[in-house]
């Protein structure tokens, strides 16, 4: 074997050992990357976004009581959920271009189990549906009238399509341009996810979101899509995404980052090249934003964002913390 093939193949096995001290292409030892903000340890509660405090303060609570991952990930975001005055999780959402506010939302668990909705009108906790999904039939996923209908059969109240009076003059405005831009900004995007890990080390995680403000009718994006939005797996651990759905679907960003941990990568690596993947895919990657969060077993934790201004709740080690991530470009 020639000294090249054999650097190549040290770099790869180490990569894909998760050797502890990866070896880079010229055959040194490169430090990992770690998040300066990670320490390991459990319980813990991480979420995106300013409101992700609320969430993870009612996560961590709920783990206090001896609770799990799974119920304090569910109560977090609930919290956010039944805040009217969010404007892109819960009935609170700035609705689609119909002027209706339609909700997805996911939930898994680090042992693979999960259940998603999708495109729900009308119902108050996406997440809890979603929950039900997962528990009580044996598919992943419900959407629109189906995942309405099973509700309902739970005893879920369906609500009729009634906009705030901020979401409603926010498409009023919207509709005297009537412009069609896909396009998530520091404004018009906040989806919770948020991960949990509890004191018996168990993982689980939520996402949910009224999605991209001024959608097409129909649109789903990527927090209801499992390995998009979210993708948990106890054997490493968990991710979770937020910004334009689109672009998180086309590169299963949350996935590729717990695969990417289990070849070897630390959590802040794993997110970093998950938003890579991003950018490399797409050239107008100035134009929006995409933030993720991602969490190893153990605790540890990585977070970035496409540009400046993706920030995340951060509890764990009794501190309670809202920190600016990490990101690529500042160029918006
Ligand atoms: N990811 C969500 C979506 O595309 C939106 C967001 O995070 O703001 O539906």
């Amino acid at each position: 074997m020639n000294r090249k093939k054999f650097i190549t193949r040290a770099a790869l096995a180490a990569l894909f050992a998760g050797a502890a001290t990866p070896v880079s292409a010229a055959g040194k030892r490169r430090k990992k990357k770690q998040n300066p903000e990670s320490r390991a340890g459990g319980p813990m509660s991480i979420a995106t976004w300013k409101h992700g405090m609320e969430a993870t303060a009612e996560a961590m609570r709920v783990m206090q009581e001896g609770k799990s991952a799974l119920d304090a990930a569910e109560a977090g975001v609930r919290v956010t959920e039944a805040d009217k005055t969010n404007t892109s999780v819960g009935l609170g959402g700035f609705p689609d271009r119909e002027g209706i506010v339609t909700l997805d939302a996911s939930i898994m668990e680090g042992s693979g189990r999960c259940g998603s909705v999708s495109f729900v009108q009308g119902i108050d906790h996406p997440i809890t549906l979603a929950r039900k999904v997962m528990e009580d039939t044996p598919h992943v996923m419900l959407t629109g009238r189906g995942a309405e209908m099973f509700a309902q059969s739970l005893g879920m109240v369906k609500h009729p399509n009634t906009l705030t009076e901020v979401s409603r003059k926010a498409w009023e405005n919207w509709l005297k341009e009537k412009q069609y831009k896909p396009i998530i900004n520091i404004e018009n995007h906040d989806t919770i996810g948020l991960l949990a890990l509890d004191q018996n080390g168990k993982l689980a995680g939520c996402c949910t979101t009224s999605g991209l403000a001024f959608k097409m009718h129909g649109r789903v994006g990527d927090s209801p899509i499992i390995g998009a939005g979210l993708f948990c797996d106890e054997e490493v651990g968990a991710a979770t995404c937020t910004g334009l759905g689109e672009t998180v679907l086309r590169t299963l960003a949350s996935h590729t980052a717990v695969e990417l941990m289990r070849h070897g990568a630390t959590a802040q690596e794993a997110a970093e090249e998950a938003i890579h993947r991003i950018v490399k895919k797409h050239s107008n990657f100035k134009d929006f934003q995409v933030g993720i969060l991602v969490i190893t077993k153990t605790g540890e934790h990585g977070a970035f964002g496409l540009h400046k201004g993706f920030n995340y709740a951060l509890h764990q080690h009794n501190s309670h913390r809202l920190i600016d991530a990490a990101y690529y470009s500042q160029a918006k």
